[in-house]
């Protein structure tokens, strides 16, 4: 279904195979789209074709180089989920083999439940993303899978903790942090894992950037995983979950657990996310080249105590990590009123353009206030630790025109008193 076959016989470049590789248009009746297969079991060839797809998707066999293995039942894959996989690998650079979920969050718990066993620990970046946030605490440290959080900038203290910690499966870092946007070392951690004997796993949430961005398995990363839902759908209208590797064995150890969880991409959304990812390329760029000129214009508003973005970094070691692996500063940015809560309510109240809605990576700018609402789980010590005040706002910014929002912040900033 999803074979290779039917683009180019040379290797093109991520825009281009992006549209030309992992759809064969004969096997959809000739469509130029792909067809949405919505059945949820598949008719066998014969009784042996049957026999042989279980023992593959069991483990108890190999697939042939180039063998047809039919397809057995939607929980475990279908062919919208196996065409939008082929196409979606030629985005991220270095990666061989791609497993979709339903959700971010169903990709992260899905990463955690196959890695980490009962009595093994793991160390996490933080701030991380408030579901994830929930997951550690909430879900893994009851199960006796212990997270060890260290803050996103500090290097050394990254380092020291996957030196040092013992029964270590995995390295959870999500960079830039959200909404306060540090960055941490992919490298220096990639390194400090694979100087282990044990060697545990490095995986990345890259929404934020990438995969237009930042290329985590460049940096010798094991896993990127995404939250579709932002950047890669980039229209606020689905849901969906990537995790991409150049290990063809552990993205096969994620579907195995996905066919228990049931935890699959949907084949309509599959379809969906597929027609998005010949623009993920353009939108991306126009969203943080308005994201720049936005943030970098509001500095030195006198209702602004700071503006967050990785084009104004003053910290050296902040600035040394963007400029090793960010190659753009990205969409999100996130404005330090001086007022507090009642300047950042009364901000939000007043923006006629950018919603206040929470989520990212649309092509509408978005804005939220952090911490009342995606980051209102985390305690005040986390809060003051992570530096989410009561007058942080975060910005995603969408593709409108970049002078239209400029003043629609302009003015809404002006009128606080
Ligand atoms: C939104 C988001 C998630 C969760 O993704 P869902 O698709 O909402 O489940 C995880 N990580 C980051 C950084 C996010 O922004």
């Amino acid at each position: 279904m999803a074979s290779g076959d039917g683009g180019p016989p040379y290797v093109v470049r991520p825009p281009t195979a992006v549209l030309t590789r992992g759809f064969d248009p004969r096997l959809s009746v000739g469509s130029a789209r792909p067809a949405v297969f919505r059945s949820s079991t598949y008719v066998f060839s014969s009784p042996e074709a049957a026999e042989r797809a279980f023992s593959i998707a069991l483990g108890r066999a190999r697939p042939e180089p180039d063998e047809n293995v039919e397809l057995i039942y939607a929980r475990l894959s279908h062919p919208n989920a196996e065409i939008l996989e082929d196409q979606i690998v030629p985005l991220e650079r270095e990666a061989t083999d791609a497993a979709v979920f339903n959700s971010g969050m169903a990709a992260i718990s899905t990463v955690f439940l196959t890695f980490c066993r009962p009595g093994t620990k793991f160390v996490y970046s933080t701030p991380v993303y408030g579901g994830t946030q929930h997951l550690i605490h909430q879900m893994l440290e009851p199960l006796g899978i212990t997270g060890i959080g260290v803050p996103a900038g500090d290097t050394r203290a990254l380092v020291r903790a996957i030196e040092t910690t013992p029964d270590l499966a995995l390295v959870f870092l999500e960079t830039p942090a959200n909404p306060t946007l540090v960055m941490c070392d992919l490298q220096a951690c990639g390194r400090a894992a694979t100087s282990r004997r044990d060697k545990p796993l490095v995986v990345v949430d890259n929404t934020f950037l990438g995969p237009v961005f930042q290329s985590p398995l460049l940096a010798g990363v094991d896993l990127v995983v995404y939250s579709a839902t932002k950047f890669l759908a980039g229209h606020s209208d689905m849901l969906g979950g990537v995790v991409l590797g150049r290990d063809p064995a552990l993205i096969t150890a994620l579907r195995g657990t996905r066919a228990v969880l049931g935890n699959i991409l949907q084949p309509d959304e599959c379809w969906t996310l597929d027609s998005r990812l010949p623009t993920v390329d353009l939108r991306m760029v126009r969203q943080s080249k308005n994201a720049q000129r936005i943030a970098e214009s509001l500095v030195g508003h006198r209702a602004i105590a700071t503006v967050h973005y990785p084009s104004l970094f003053r910290d050296p070691e902040q600035i040394r990590i963007r400029d090793a692996q960010a190659r753009h500063p990205g969409s999100v940015l996130s404005l330090e009123l001086r007022g507090g809560k009642a300047a950042a309510f009364d901000f939000l109240r007043r923006l006629t353009i950018a919603r206040n809605a929470v989520s990212l990576g649309g092509v509408e700018t978005l804005a939220c206030h952090p911490a009342t609402t995606t980051h209102s789980e985390l305690s005040p010590e986390e809060l003051d630790q992570t530096g989410i005040t009561p007058g942080l706002v975060r910005i995603s910014v969408g593709v409108e025109h970049y002078r239209d929002l400029l003043d629609d912040f302009r003015r809404a900033l002006d009128a606080l008193t």
